[in-house]
C-alpha cells in the first residue's frame, strides 16, 4: 500500500529511456534487451572485452603491470550507459543505484563466489566532492551490491586524501602522477585479506591500482575490482 502510494508520488523511471516503470521494475523491457554487457572473451586481468578468443590479455595489460589482481566490468561504455552514469553522478539520480547494484551482482555472481572476498570497498571520492555532491556514487552501488551478494561493505577504511583533478583529458602518465598517494588507509585493514573495490568507470585502471597499492601496503593480499562500465580492450 505504502509502496504503491510512493510510486504514484515519485514515479520510478527507466534509467535509460525515462519511461515510467512498474513497481519493483529497475529498467523497462525494451532497454533491458538493448543494453550492451561485457561478454567473453575478456582480458584475464582487467576484464575488458577482446576481439579474439585466443588473446589472453588486452594490449594495455600486456604492456603495463597492474597492482590489483583482477577485475570485471559490467557494461560496455556506450552512450546509453554514459548518460545514465552522468545523471547518477551529477543530476542526483541516486535511485539508479538499485539498478546498477542489481546488474553488477547478477553479472559477477561467479566471480564473487570465486574471489571469496571478505569485504567490498567503494572507491572513495574526496571530502570536498562528497560535500558538494552529497554522496559517493561508488558507495551507493557498493551498498546495493553488498545487499545482493551478502559480502559486507566497509566505507570507513579507504579515503581519498586530496581532491584530484578531473582525469578525463589526461594522458596515462599524467593520470598516474595526479593520483599518486591520493588514497590513504584510515584504520587498520589487516583484518581484511581479500577485497573487492567497486567503481563506476574503468579507463586505464590507475585509480584502482592506487587504491590497491594503499590496501596492499596495509597488508591486504588480494585486491579485485568490479566496475560498472569499462571500455573495449585492444
Ligand atoms: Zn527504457
Ligand atoms: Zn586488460
Amino acid at each position: 500500500m505504502l509502496e504503491r502510494l510512493v510510486s504514484i508520488l515519485y514515479p520510478n523511471v527507466c534509467p535509460i529511456c525515462g519511461k515510467t516503470l512498474k513497481i519493483k521494475e529497475l529498467l523497462c523491457k525494451s532497454c533491458d534487451k538493448q543494453l550492451e554487457y561485457i561478454k567473453e572473451p575478456i582480458c584475464k586481468k582487467c576484464g575488458k572485452q577482446l576481439e579474439i578468443d585466443e588473446q589472453e590479455y588486452c594490449g594495455d595489460c600486456k604492456k603495463y603491470m597492474h597492482v590489483y589482481d583482477s577485475g570485471l566490468g559490467i557494461f560496455a561504455y556506450t552512450d546509453d550507459i554514459k548518460k545514465c552514469i552522468y545523471d547518477f553522478k551529477y543530476n542526483d539520480m541516486k535511485i539508479y543505484a538499485k539498478f546498477f547494484g542489481a546488474k553488477m551482482a547478477e553479472r559477477s555472481v561467479d566471480y564473487i563466489k570465486h574471489w571469496d572476498a571478505d569485504v567490498i570497498i567503494p572507491v572513495p571520492v574526496s571530502k570536498e566532492k562528497y560535500v558538494k555532491r552529497g554522496y559517493n556514487q561508488a558507495e551507493l552501488i557498493a551498498k546495493e551490491l553488498s545487499k545482493q551478494c551478502g559480502v559486507p561493505m566497509d566505507n570507513k577504511v579507504l579515503y581519498r586524501k586530496k581532491n584530484t583533478k578531473p582525469q578525463k583529458e589526461m594522458k596515462r602518465e599524467a593520470r598516474k602522477k595526479n593520483l599518486e598517494k591520493a588514497f590513504i588507509i584510515s584504520r587498520n585493514v589487516v583484518k581484511y585479506k581479500k577485497v573487492i573495490l567497486v567503481d563506476d568507470i574503468y579507463t586505464t585502471g590507475s585509480t584502482i591500482d592506487e587504491c590497491a597499492l594503499a590496501l596492499k601496503e596495509a597488508g591486504v593480499s588480494k585486491v579485485y575490482f568490479l566496475s560498472l562500465s569499462i571500455g573495449a580492450g585492444v
